[in-house]
């Protein structure tokens, strides 16, 4: 009977070497979707500061231009305030160019301000364009190494896979389709017994049943959780027998 406790620990630990690989490689395809969203967000801010960019360059263009006409309207004025017939119409000229002077102090202030937000945004977006530069190089070597890294997991899993069935071959199929059957319930197939205790699910065992499980070294079940128990205080010596 007890070979079949053994091979049942032996496909316990082959099992957990596919979980371990199923683990690994998904905490890997997490790290590459974090980073490719992150590659994405950055993409997507550069996208947006670009287009800011072409807008207070369009409105600074504007100011410029708006700057000039106001400088042309401000000569034509004082043209005007100098071939004034009379008092009354060199007065309205040069309220006139007062009015416009002022325009024009207004449109040029905006158009150093818009210049100066120009300025912070291409700073910006040079500075995020290295941030996209970094990121993509550590996407692309992570890439890299998650292809190698699942590359050699397959191998390994086509080896374990190869040491199941061979272990399966050794486990009566009553025994085999009971710890699959918990396996798929519960994640693992098996549990250790010692001094009493299920340590699947810590609970007390009952001790006459704790006691034919010593004693008897068969296939027997957790009541509570419903894994096969291996009792670890047996001598490795005896466990063959
Ligand atoms: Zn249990």
């Amino acid at each position: 009977m007890r070979d079949q406790l053994e091979a049942l620990s032996e496909l316990a630990k082959i099992d957990r070497g596919f979980r371990q690989f199923d683990a690994e490689l998904e905490e890997l395809r997490g790290r590459l979707e974090e980073l490719r969203a992150d590659v994405g967000r950055i993409g997507e801010l550069l996208e947006r500061e670009k287009a800011q960019l072409a807008d207070v360059e369009r409105m600074r263009g504007q100011a410029v231009v708006e700057t000039e006409e106001l400088g042309e309207r401000i000569t034509r004025s004082n043209d005007r305030a100098n071939v004034a017939r009379n008092t009354r119409e060199r007065d309205a000229a040069t309220r006139e160019v007062e009015v416009l002077r002022k325009e024009r102090e207004e449109r040029k202030q905006r158009a150093a301000d818009l210049e100066k937000g120009v300025g912070e945004v291409r700073e910006s977006i040079t500075r995020h364009e290295e941030d996209f530069k970094k990121l993509a190089e550590a996407l692309a070597q992570e890439e890299e190494h998650v292809t190698k890294r699942s590359g050699e997991i397959e191998v390994l899993r086509d080896e374990i896979t190869r040491a199941r069935a061979d272990v399966t071959k050794r486990l009566r199929p009553d025994v085999l389709r009971k710890y699959d059957g918990v396996r798929a319930r519960r994640g693992v197939g098996v549990a250790e017994a010692h001094e009493g205790m299920c340590y699947g699910c810590h609970v007390a065992l009952p001790p006459q049943f704790y006691a034919k499980l010593k004693a008897t070294g068969e296939v027997m079940q957790c009541p509570s959780c419903l894994r096969i128990l291996i009792v670890r205080s047996t001598p490795a010596a005896g466990a063959a027998s």
